[in-house]
């Protein structure tokens, strides 16, 4: 089929020209209207608008507009990704360590576990669920400032022996700005002064209603030291994970966020940008720390080959040449310090020179 250019786009996502130039722009093509732009850049930008992309061949994307009935057959289910927040002592850590020793997948030889932000586990019955690993507000709150979608279900922990505190009122809040759904965890039901109830009722002061006061909020029992209803745990993630309707197409080219990879599979060799570094993907890690070729939707892996340390909550994206790579980092580089001038930061004389 014929090269598409931003008419075409435009006209297939019903929205002026002149937005999908701009759009291309702050993506770092640089293309007037009537220029052919390669179907890569293609479907990011489409994806950009908020619509799903199918690829009918290697020039040509279809458009599945917002809204519509999704039949677009390369989106696959892509497993949840969940991060664990709560007061301090609450249990997030144990409860982070008690799930990954629960990974059927790594089996006996899980004891050695590679912290790269993240990790994947499965569930007994084969589905995956990723977590990012380092519990706190902080983490949460700085991806988000920068854009990045970090999680898409927050598991907040609330210790039966203590109740709600600041923190987990905090960790409300801020699950509630993103705009991501809240699961309770009642951690450490194994302590004689456990009053669960208690962690339902404290809950409703800040508008989660449990299932069992007649809300909608999923809210297990649970103790991390003793391992008990774990399963159950992940269960109700992947029930909420369910009702997200979370799909991925592992045939696109990759595209993440530092921390967490999203959507389409990268592979060794591809040319990533990562905020603003960039650098052609020499080696990847897994959680395991075992090296891999391809990393689909929604698994964590490190990544060497990059120019420069990303910062978390750094955008990732695969482009197809080197050339294009530069012309992105160069612009996030730029956007990056127009920003800081819009802040009011101070240049220095460096900045100030590459500026003129
Ligand atoms: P974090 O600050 O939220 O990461 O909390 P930690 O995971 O570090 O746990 C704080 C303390 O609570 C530690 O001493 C844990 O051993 C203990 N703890 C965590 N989960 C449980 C639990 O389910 N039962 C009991 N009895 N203690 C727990
Ligand atoms: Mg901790």
């Amino acid at each position: 089929s014929e090269a598409l250019d931003g008419t075409d786009l435009a006209s297939r996502m019903a929205v002026r020209g002149a937005e999908v130039v701009k759009r291309l722009m702050e993506m770092g093509t640089i293309v007037t209207i009537t220029q052919s732009i390669d179907a890569d850049t293609a479907q990011l930008a489409v994806e950009e608008f908020g619509h799903k992309v199918r690829r009918v061949s290697e020039a040509d994307v279809e458009i599945g507009l917002k809204g519509e009935d999704d039949t677009i057959d390369a989106l696959l289910i892509r497993s949840p990704v969940v991060t664990v927040m709560g007061h301090v002592d609450h249990g997030k850590t144990s409860l982070l360590d008690a799930i990954r020793s629960s990974d059927v997948a790594s089996g006996e030889a899980g004891g050695i576990t590679q912290h790269i932000g993240a990790y994947q586990v499965e569930t007994p019955k084969g589905a995956r669920i990723t977590f990012i690993d380092t519990p706190g507000h902080a983490a949460f709150t700085e991806m988000r400032a920068r854009g990045a979608s970090v999680t898409d279900i927050v598991v907040l922990v609330v210790a039966a022996d203590d109740g709600v505190m600041p923190q987990t009122a905090e960790a409300i809040n801020h699950a509630r700005a993103a705009g991501v759904p809240i699961l309770v965890a009642i951690n450490k039901i194994d302590r004689p002064d456990a009053d669960p109830n208690r962690v339902r009722q404290d809950l409703l002061q800040h508008e989660i209603v449990t299932e069992a006061m007649g809300g909608d909020v999923l809210a297990v029992e649970i103790s991390a030291t003793q391992k008990l209803n774990l399963d159950k745990l992940e269960e109700a993630i992947l029930l909420q994970a369910e009702l997200l309707e979370l799909t991925a197409n592992p045939d696109r080219a990759a595209e993440g966020v530092v921390i967490e990879a999203k959507r389409g599979t990268l592979r060794i060799g591809d040319i990533v940008v990562a905020g603003a570094q960039w650098g052609r993907v020499r080696a990847m890690y897994d959680d395991h720390g075992a090296a891999t070729k391809a990393a689909g939707p929604a698994v964590p892996v490190e990544v060497l080959g990059l120019s420069g340390a990303p910062q978390a909550g750094d955008e990732v994206v695969v482009v197809e040449n080197e050339r294009r790579a530069r012309e992105v980092s160069e612009f996030r580089h730029a956007r990056t310090r127009e920003k800081e001038v819009a802040r009011g930061a101070p240049l220095n004389l460096e900045q100030l020179f590459s500026e003129i």
